[in-house]
Parts: C-alpha cells; sequence; structure tokens
C-alpha cells in the first residue's frame, strides 16, 4: 500500500487519541471523526482513488456507488468517480432508509454500498436492503475505515459475531483501525482519574 493511512489520519485529526465515551458507553483511548479525513476534497480524492484501486483489482464490475447518508455520501461520491460509476445516496425518512430524490436502480445493475467507516456494517445492511427491493444486486462492500468487527479483503481474519455484512460479498478498505474498548468499570484511563469525553456524531 502506498498511502500510510493512519498517518493520514492522524495528520488531519480524524484519529484522535484521549479518552472517549463511544456511543455504546463503552470507554476507549482512541477515537475516529471519519468525517475530518473527507473535509479535504484533494485527500478525499487520493484515498477514493486508493479504494477503487483495491476494487479494480478484483475485476468486479460496479455500475453504481450507493452510499447510506449522511455519512457515506462523500466518500461514495469519490469512489464512484475513481470508479467510472454512478453516484446515488439512500436515506431516512421515518426512520426507514429509503431511496428518494428520482434516484432508480434497475435489474441487472451491479451496486457497491460504501461508508465512510463500517463498525458492524448495520447502515451498510439497510442501504443494501433498500437496492434490493428496488430490483439491482448488491455485489460489494466498501469503507475508507474498518474497525475491524467486519474482515475486509486481504486479510486472513475471519469476521467478528457483531458484523452483520453477510460473508459471501466482498468488503474493500484502506485500513482496520481496531481499538481497545473498555467496559465502563473496567477501564484502565477512568481508573487514572482521566475525564472521558463525548466526541461529535461519528
Ligand atoms: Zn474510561
Amino acid at each position: 500500500m502506498s498511502l500510510n493511512i493512519e498517518q493520514i489520519y492522524k495528520d488531519c485529526d480524524a484519529l484522535l487519541e484521549g479518552h472517549f465515551i463511544l456511543s455504546s458507553g463503552n470507554h476507549s483511548a482512541k477515537y475516529l471523526q471519519s468525517a475530518k479525513v473527507l473535509e479535504d476534497p484533494k485527500r478525499a480524492e487520493r484515498l477514493c482513488k486508493e479504494l477503487a484501486k483495491l476494487i479494480k483489482q478484483s475485476g468486479l464490475q460496479i455500475d453504481t456507488v450507493c452510499a447510506p447518508a449522511l455519512g457515506g455520501v462523500i466518500a461514495g461520491y469519490e469512489l464512484a468517480r475513481a470508479l467510472g460509476a454512478r453516484s446515488i445516496f439512500v436515506e431516512r425518512k421515518d426512520g426507514l432508509m429509503s431511496l428518494r430524490r428520482g434516484f432508480e436502480v434497475s435489474e441487472g445493475e451491479n451496486i457497491l454500498i460504501c461508508e465512510d467507516i463500517i463498525t458492524t456494517g448495520g447502515s451498510a445492511m439497510e442501504a443494501a436492503a433498500v437496492i434490493e427491493r428496488n430490483g439491482a444486486r448488491v455485489v460489494a462492500f466498501a469503507a475508507l475505515a474498518n474497525r475491524g468487527f467486519c474482515a475486509k479483503v486481504g486479510d486472513n481474519a475471519t469476521a467478528k459475531p457483531e458484523c452483520k455484512l453477510p460473508a459471501d460479498k466482498p468488503l474493500f478498505a484502506l485500513k482496520n483501525f481496531e481499538f481497545e474498548i473498555y467496559n465502563l468499570n473496567d477501564c484502565p484511563l477512568c481508573k487514572e482519574g482521566l475525564a472521558a469525553i463525548k466526541p461529535g456524531s461519528r
């Protein structure tokens, strides 16, 4: 891999180090603020070109990249550009993910679901369900960062039980960011007396 992904995340404060309260309520010494890595369009382009390279190497033909809004939209758009594919997104309406704004998919269309970060893959699977309900085919998943619950192409690791992505479809990602997660009662940072902060929306 020609890019040092971890360094890129650190350089733009997308990879934070400290003492964090996760949305699950658990604590961690590291936190990914994924949107930060995409605030520079040139950096977004560079990262998505690298991700596109992995997808092209696999030989998969992608017609359309679909991202779950809001988190996946920028990565999905840049990835579509790098792949020469169409870019669409699905979004929540009344809590349910759906295709809106005139976006359509057709039978036989090969669709890749793209996120900025894959944790357990819940939103990605909701997006995939929308695509399949509308008659197209989801052939792969992609994300810039993988939190290590799901197994990306090129890893020998198998997915953890928390992973919701199907085992028979590839997940392309630039890097695994696997952080240690501490139970509130068992957090070494709390024991050191360090104040924990709750970062903004992931
Ligand atoms: Zn703690």
